[in-house]
Formats: C-alpha cells, sequence, structure tokens
C-alpha cells in the first residue's frame, strides 16, 4: 500500500517514513501543499497522511481541493491544531480521520489500518478471500490451516491482491503499490515475491493471468 505522507517538519515526517517503512508501507514524502497536489494529482496513493499548517498551500486547501475532483483516496489529518473547530473543519472538509501531534506511531499505523479495510470494503481486521487470510497488524497470513509471516514486500503484494479480490493486477500497478518514488524496482521483483509467496503458502492462492497480470480469487 502506498502512502502520500505531506509534512513539513523534518523530524516528524522522518519518523513517519521510517515507522511505515518499516511497517511495509511504500512511502512518498513531501514537505509542501503545492508538491501535495501535484503528487495527488497523479492518484498512485492509496492513503494520504495530510499535515495542515503547511507552506505554500494550506493543508485544508489540498483537502478540499481533492475531494472537489472526485478523489475518494483516504486522508488522515496529523496536524498540532488541537481545536474543536479544527477538528470539525478538517473532517468536514473531507478527512477520514484526525490525529492529534503528538501522537504515537502506533496509534498512526492502527489508524492507517482502519482506513485500508474500509477503503477495501471489509469491516472485519482480517483481509481475506475465503482461502487465504491476512492480518495487517501482524503481517502473518493463513491458508489451509497453515500460518506464516510475511516479509513487508510480500505481505504489500498479497495486501494489494487481497484489497480487490477477482480483480487483476498489472505488473505496473503491483510495482506502484509496493515501491516508493525514490526505491530502485528489479525487473524480476514482482516475479520474485509470487514465487515466494506461492511457496509459503501454496501455488493456487495467487492467480496469474496470462499477459495481463495477476489476482486472488473472490
Ligand atoms: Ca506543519
Amino acid at each position: 500500500m502506498r502512502i502520500l505522507l505531506v509534512e513539513d517538519d523534518p523530524m516528524l515526517g522522518e519518523a513517519v517514513a521510517v515507522a511505515l517503512r518499516d511497517a511495509a508501507y511504500a512511502v512518498d514524502w513531501v514537505r509542501d501543499g503545492d508538491r501535495a497536489e501535484a503528487a495527488l494529482a497523479h492518484g498512485e496513493h492509496q492513503a494520504v497522511l495530510l499535515d495542515l499548517g503547511l507552506p505554500r498551500r494550506d493543508g485544508l486547501a489540498v483537502l478540499r481541493r481533492l475531494r472537489r475532483s472526485g478523489s475518494a483516496v483516504p486522508v488522515i489529518v496529523i496536524t498540532a491544531r488541537d481545536g474543536l473547530a479544527e477538528r470539525i473543519g478538517g473532517l468536514d472538509a473531507g478527512a477520514d480521520d484526525y490525529l492529534v501531534k503528538p501522537f504515537e506511531v502506533s496509534e498512526l499505523l492502527a489508524r492507517l489500518r482502519a482506513v485500508a479495510r474500509r477503503q477495501g470494503g471489509q469491516a472485519a481486521p482480517l483481509l481475506g478471500n475465503g482461502r487465504v487470510s491476512l492480518d495487517p497488524a501482524t503481517h502473518q497470513a493463513s491458508c489451509g490451516g497453515l500460518t506464516v509471516l510475511l516479509s513487508a514486500r510480500e505481505f504489500a503484494l498479497l495486501h494489494a491482491l487481497l484489497m480487490r479480490p477477482g480483480r487483476i493486477l498489472s505488473r505496473a500497478e503491483l510495482e506502484e503499490r509496493i515501491y516508493g518514488w525514490n526505491e530502485e524496482v528489479e525487473s524480476n521483483a514482482v516475479d520474485f515475491l509470487i514465487h515466494n509467496l506461492r511457496k509459503k503458502l501454496g501455488p493456487e492462492v495467487i492467480k496469474n493471468v496470462r499477459g495481463a497480470g495477476w489476482m486472488v480469487e473472490r
């Protein structure tokens, strides 16, 4: 799952980016409102962490324009503005959740898992399609009575497929969800991860659709 982090505070931004990457998210980090809008125009992120007090363009203005453009990408506002009016303003402008600084990274990660679940149309904490299930809190996958721990990238790939069971994701779509802007992607990286996942969970878990990509069954 690919996250756009919009935060101008270098120390907080670095801490959040590191924590997100440790939790297997691909992270692109921008430090002002204009760059945030430019990044959001591509629609390549599955969630946004948005500071409100930003150089060049205020976070609320970024959020309002994003919603006017029709984007439904989940947005969690992270900000020091903790007044009631600010919180209500953020939610009414289209935020899905709100986190007041200072916050614990573990809480941020839990809120991200929650918005990811809702985005996938599920309320239950486990993602699954009946054959395989995945726990975003522990990165454990279960299949046929077997439970295994996945690496960060294996988790990210299986998570992307299980968000939309039955939908084919191409190599480019999978790479986009697993890697950030600055990360080098080896040409066979997706094949390598699929191979590992099939070895851990069984060959039937991920289907290859020749020439199109990969999917998990609905
Ligand atoms: Ca700020």
